[in-house]
Parts: C-alpha cells; sequence; structure tokens
C-alpha cells in the first residue's frame, strides 16, 4: 500500500474552512479502507504570512512541496491586500513553479440542487472545461511606463508559444476520447484577436488528426457564453486560453447552481511535479469566519485528487457520499437557499463515506 503524502494549504477566507473540512473526509475516507493511506503536512502560507513576513510563502517553499504527491488548496486573497500580490505570490508562484499547465473544471448538475438552467435536464448538463494554466493573457508579461503621470502607459502581453497550445489542446482531445461523447470544442476568439487566436486554431485543426475518433468544432468565446446558456446539451469538452476558459468556468459553475460546489485540478500531465486541487471560488470576504462556506466544492476537488492519484474506488466512493448528501436540502448551504453550516454538510459527507 502506498502512502499518498498531501499538502494542505487553506490560504485565505474560507480557504481556512474548507481545507481543514476537505482533510476531515479524507481521514474518514482512511478510516473506512485499510488499504488507503494519506500524511498530510499542513503549510500556513497566505495573508497571514505575508504580514508577519512579507512574502505568501518562503523563497524555498517549492522545495518543501516538490516531494509530495499532490496538493489540497484553499483560497489566496485577503481584504487588506492587492489581490494581485496574493495571486501572484502563491497560487500561481505554485502553479506556474510546478508546470501545472492543464487546469481542469468539470460541471455537473448534482443531484437536489436547484441551477438555473431550465433548458436541460440535470442528467443532460455535463461539461469539462480545460483551461490553459501557464500562460496566455496570464503570462505575466507586460509593464508599466511613466507610473503616476499623466502619460502613464501599461500593458499585460499575452503570449502563446506553439509548445504551450499543443499541449493544452492535445490534452484535451485527450481527455474528450476518454469520455462517453467523445466531443471537444475548442474556444477562441480567433476573429478579433488574429495573432495567436489563429495560431490556435491551425493548431487544433492539426492535433484534431491525431484524434480522428474524437469530434470536435469551434466557437467563439462570447458566442460560447451563449451556447452554455441557450444549448447545453450540445457541449461535453471544452478548451479554451487562460482568461476565456477563467471566466467560461465561473459561469459553468453558476450554471451548476453554485460557485461553492465547483471543483478543480491544476494538472502537471507529465506528472513531473506535484498538481494542486481547490474549489474554484475564492477567500469569500462576505461569509468568511462564520462557518457558512459550502465545502462541497473542497470535497469534489478531493475526489478530483483521487483519482489523480489512482484511487478510483475511493474517488466513487466519496461522489457517492457528495451526491447523497447534496440530494438533502436540509443539508445545503446558504449559497444553495438552505441553512446548514460547513461542520454539518462535512459531519454529514464523513458519515456517508463511512457507511459505504
Ligand atoms: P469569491 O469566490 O470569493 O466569492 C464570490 C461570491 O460567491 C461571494 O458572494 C461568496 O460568498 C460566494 N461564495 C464563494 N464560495 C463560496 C462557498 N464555498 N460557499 C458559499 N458561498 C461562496 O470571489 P470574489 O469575491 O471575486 O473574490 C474574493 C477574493 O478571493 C479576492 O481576493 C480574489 O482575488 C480571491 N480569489 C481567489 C481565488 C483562488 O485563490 N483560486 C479564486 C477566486 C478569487
Ligand atoms: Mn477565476
Amino acid at each position: 500500500m502506498k502512502t499518498h503524502r498531501i499538502a494542505t494549504i487553506p490560504g485565505d477566507g474560507i480557504g481556512q474552512e474548507v481545507v481543514p473540512a476537505g482533510r476531515q473526509v479524507m481521514e474518514a475516507l482512511m478510516k473506512s479502507d485499510s488499504n488507503l493511506r494519506f500524511e498530510f503536512t499542513d503549510y500556513d502560507w497566505g495573508a497571514d504570512y505575508y504580514r508577519k513576513h512579507g512574502v505568501m510563502m518562503p523563497a524555498e517553499g517549492l522545495d518543501q512541496l516538490r516531494d509530495k504527491d499532490a496538493i489540497l488548496f484553499g483560497s489566496a486573497g485577503d481584504p487588506g491586500i492587492p489581490d494581485h500580490i496574493t495571486l501572484w505570490g502563491l497560487r500561481l508562484k505554485i502553479c506556474q513553479g510546478f508546470d501545472q499547465y492543464a487546469n481542469v473544471r468539470p460541471t455537473r448538475i448534482l443531484p437536489g440542487i436547484d441551477a438555473p438552467l431550465k433548458r436541460c435536464t440535470p442528467a443532460q448538463l455535463d461539461w469539462v472545461i480545460v483551461r490553459e494554466n501557464s500562460e496566455g493573457e496570464y503570462s505575466g508579461a507586460g509593464g508599466r511606463v511613466h507610473q503616476g503621470h499623466p502619460l502613464e502607459a501599461a500593458t499585460d502581453v499575452t503570449i502563446m508559444t506553439r509548445a504551450g497550445v499543443e499541449r493544452i489542446i492535445r490534452y484535451a482531445f485527450r481527455l474528450a476520447q476518454s469520455r462517453p461523447r467523445k466531443q471537444l470544442t475548442v474556444v477562441t476568439k480567433s476573429n478579433a484577436q488574429r495573432h495567436a487566436m489563429v495560431m490556435w486554431d491551425e493548431i487544433a485543426a492539426t492535433i484534431a488528426k491525431e484524434f480522428p475518433d474524437v469530434k470536435w468544432d469551434k466557437e467563439l468565446v462570447d458566442a460560447a457564453t451563449a451556447r452554455m446558456v441557450n444549448r447545453p446539451a450540445s457541449l461535453d469538452t471544452l478548451v479554451a486560453t487562460n482568461l476565456h476558459a477563467d471566466i467560461l468556468s465561473d459561469l459553468a459553475a453558476a450554471l451548476a447552481g453554485s460557485l461553492g460546489i465547483a471543483p478543480t485540478g491544476n494538472l502537471d500531465p507529465e506528472r513531473r511535479y506535484p498538481s494542486m486541487f481547490e474549489p474554484i471560488h475564492g477567500s469569500a470576504f462576505d461569509i468568511m469566519g462564520q462557518g457558512l462556506a459550502n465545502p462541497i466544492g473542497t470535497f469534489w476537488s478531493v475526489v478530483m485528487m483521487l483519482e489523480h492519484l489512482g484511487e478510483n474506488a475511493a474517488a466513487g466512493r466519496l461522489m457517492a457520499a457528495i451526491e447523497a448528501v447534496t440530494a438533502n436540502p436540509a443539508l445545503h448551504t446558504r449559497d444553495l437557499g438552505g441553512s446548514a453550516t460547513t461542520r454539518q454538510v462535512t459531519d454529514a459527507v464523513c458519515a456517508a463515506v463511512s457507511r459505504a
């Protein structure tokens, strides 16, 4: 039996509530399955660490994570510190440092959840959005000149490399091929952005030839938002740039009922480095510290982590427990229209896991 070494980084805001809840669920899984073993190391990095040390994580922080099998992350973001400092100082440092270039975001409407979309049955909405996670609009290239003067100028330069685009599109085709419908939608904005996005289209057409059994089409990102709302069942797997997929996946989360449910994995598909799993929501300043955060997005992220670690039976057991709990409206948190607390939902999922 392999012991999986798990790093937990709660970070800021409700990250400090949902990540311990995620760990509690993993401990419940371990207790009820003698073939499953996790060893946890917790890191206190984030905004409080920044206030003490002037950095979100120590300079050699990546070295402390390097030998872990996976990372469970909460959120970076604090009301008192500019967002670009918290984001770049922690989450992006790990994503980029470990070249986690594939950000994978599944969307389904879980049992019992009242989702705003009336144009499909819950069973018809089953998407995975693949987000390029290492370059593009969030490459960090650019700068500011004449700062503070009237002639100030600022740039954020989009960097798209052929290697970077090829690897994410190939990953998306592979993922689409592994799913029952074998269908991929390549999202770009190649009418207006006539250089990098045109290269995406060209690369997609070339890579598609490696996957003759995958049906694929193209959609412009603005049209993709309308298609998600109007013809949700026409989509299965989507691939898009860092910025576009960031926005599309928040829309997807809302269409599935709440930002509090949606999970994500930041993957290094080549497994050179640990991959990182996190709910897609942020620090949720408006509810932090009140025990109201929905932990389901974190639990579903743990499911993705377990699949990544090859623990498919445990992943299935946890997903079934999550679905049993969402099916009961008495266990819905406030974002879902209920009044259950983080602790009640967590205890219920732990109990369901132990029964399974
Ligand atoms: P947010 O996701 O924190 O909150 C948006 C809204 O959704 C809020 O009303 C919040 O209460 C609600 N919400 C989110 N998660 C919830 C949950 N689990 N249960 C119940 N309700 C939930 O987004 P924001 O307000 O734009 O950002 C707040 C901070 O978080 C900012 O500093 C931002 O930079 C940061 N952020 C970090 C990450 C990350 O680290 N991955 C992602 C997004 C935002
Ligand atoms: Mn986002």
